[in-house]
């Protein structure tokens, strides 16, 4: 048994803002199957101390739940106060060990994790997360009695710091250990300028083209892949994209001279929270062999926005309203879209500019565009469910989630060939179709000409409903549950913990 402490800035079902979370809260229960006993550690926000619960102890009989959760360790001074590490428990389907870093001078505001109510981030987010993965070097370290770990995972920026901590200043006593850190979005670095690298509490030798210096500053996630033992990021694609400076933004040489310490390990999705044939947040539930049944969410979702009924097809978005997702570029091909019959109904938050212009084009086309802004997971439910196609324009995607709630729930993607899109969604060309493997519509490039005849391509399916129902059956026979990727993690981290090197690359056979 493989014990690995995974470090992250936000867990479902606790703290979510993108996908991450869903990733960072999946994994520990996937991957107890695949030999790995994984704890999560992330830290103490309002949200996460109200809902954290203790772990069971034994009572009398049955197990039950303890009053308070329990302290585990105490910094006397993280970063300018007091810290404590709170055990817990993820709960139902995100079964696993929960530790919880309360450390309220840091993380007890309200606002998101990283911004405040207005948006703009926190002044000292450097602080915040440096101390995260100070703590989180320590815990992998040994420095908390009763607590051991052969490996530390290391999630994005903001935990980008700890392998540096565990190369350059490992806990007092402690044992030296491998760890791993994955990029879920190579667009979110944490750069800092230069001053405050004497109050990380590294030594000098940290500020290094091997440590934590980036242009002059100091980049956290920069010193997370310089300094950890293997480097994953959500897809194959994306994997070999972060190598060119289209993708790489700026960190493309550091990715090339980490050669195939660098592997691309596709998301799950957590089947129990995403199966139509036992959602309960819809109106009908329906499989691959009962698709009929779906058109009731058609109609219920038709009615929840206040769009046109009719047979024409339906399309959805549930997106981060961003120019990465290439919203501005669905703005403009809203005409089109209409033109050809087609409505949409859109779910996201994002960019102010982005959000009137979306409501320009509602306005315009009352009946067959509507949009909700703001976040509701329960609604993203019920419009996979009755959409007909899901539109995802991604300039770049590391990953993607949506693509794959669309294949499970017959709700066909519409993608940019780019990242986790181009991996997960088998393009309609004559051949697929006919190869019955065909899952979805793929188009090259983010503007205006290529997401329009993607577009167009889609309604053309559409109304063949014989090939459309096919290609809907296809998506939902896709395996995306988390077991293959669970896999393929416990067998990197396998790799790291039997030949523990910094330079030697894992001796894994391709890329899952
Ligand atoms: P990213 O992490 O870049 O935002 P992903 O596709 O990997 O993109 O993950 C986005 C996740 O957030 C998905 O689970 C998606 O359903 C969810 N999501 C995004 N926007 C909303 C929203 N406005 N309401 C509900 N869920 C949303």
């Amino acid at each position: 048994m493989i014990r690995v402490l995974s470090l992250a800035s936000e867990a479902v079902p606790l703290v979510k803002t993108g996908g991450l979370a869903d990733v960072v809260g999946a994994l520990p229960h996937a991957i107890a199957a695949h030999g790995v006993q994984m704890s999560v550690m992330i830290p103490g926000y309002p949200q996460v101390l109200t809902r954290l619960n203790p772990p069971a102890v034994k009572g009398k009989g049955k197990a039950r739940k303890a009053a308070a959760p329990p302290v585990v360790h105490e910094w006397k001074d993280l970063f300018g106060g007091p810290a404590r590490l709170l055990s817990g428990q993820l709960d139902g389907n995100h079964a696993g060990d929960l530790l919880v870093l309360d450390a309220p001078h840091l993380f007890n505001r309200d606002g998101s994790p990283y911004a405040d109510g207005s948006g703009r981030d926190w002044a000292d987010n450097w602080r915040r997360f440096a101390a995260l993965s100070r703590a989180g070097a320590d815990v992998a370290g040994g420095a908390v009695e009763g607590l051991s770990f052969d490996l530390l995972h290391a999630h994005d920026w903001q935990a980008g710091l700890a392998p540096a901590y565990l190369k350059f200043a490992p806990p007092a006593g402690g044992r030296s250990v491998p760890s791993i850190m994955t990029i879920h979005n190579m667009a979110f670095q944490g750069y800092y300028p230069a001053d405050i690298f004497p109050r990380l509490g590294l030594p000098p030798e940290a500020w290094a083209v091997n440590g934590v210096e980036y242009h002059g500053g100091v980049g956290f996630l920069k010193a997370g892949l310089e300094s950890a033992y293997g480097i994953t990021t959500v897809s194959p694609t994306y994997a070999l994209e972060i190598r060119s400076s289209q993708f790489g933004m700026g960190l493309e040489g550091l990715i090339q001279s980490r050669g195939d310490n660098v592997r691309g390990i596709v998301n799950g999705i957590d089947a129990q929270d995403w199966n139509p044939a036992e959602d309960k947040t819809i109106a009908a539930r329906f499989s691959a062999r009962a698709l009929s049944k779906r058109v009731a969410n058609k109609r219920a979702l038709e009615k929840e926005f206040g769009l046109d009924r009719d047979d024409g097809p339906l399309f959805i978005v549930v997106s981060r309203l961003t120019w990465q997702k290439g919203m501005d570029v669905l703005c403009e091909v809203l005409d089109h879209l209409v033109g050809l019959g087609g409505r949409l109904a859109l779910l996201g938050t994002g960019d102010a500019a982005l959000v009137s212009e979306l409501h320009r084009g509602a306005a315009r086309h009352a009946g067959r565009v509507s949009l909700r802004i703001g976040y509701d997971e329960a609604l993203a439910h019920r419009m996979q469910a009755g959409g007909d196609a899901i539109l995802v324009p991604s300039r770049f995607e590391p990953c993607g989630l949506t693509q794959l709630y669309g294949l499970a729930y017959g709700c066909v993607p519409v993608v940019a060939r780019t990242g986790g899109l181009a991996d997960t969604v088998v393009d309609a060309n004559l051949a697929a179709i006919k190869a019955g493997a065909a899952t979805g519509i793929q188009f090259a490039g983010v503007d205006y000409q290529n997401f329009a005849l993607g577009i167009t391509r889609a309604v053309d399916l559409y109304r063949q409903q014989d090939a459309w129902t096919e290609v809907r059956r296809a998506g939902m026979r896709m395996d995306f549950s988390w077991n293959q990727s669970a896999a393929a993690y416990a067998a990197l981290y396998r790799n790291y913990v039997e030949q523990p090197s910094l330079e030697g690359g894992a001796n894994l056979s391709g890329d899952q």
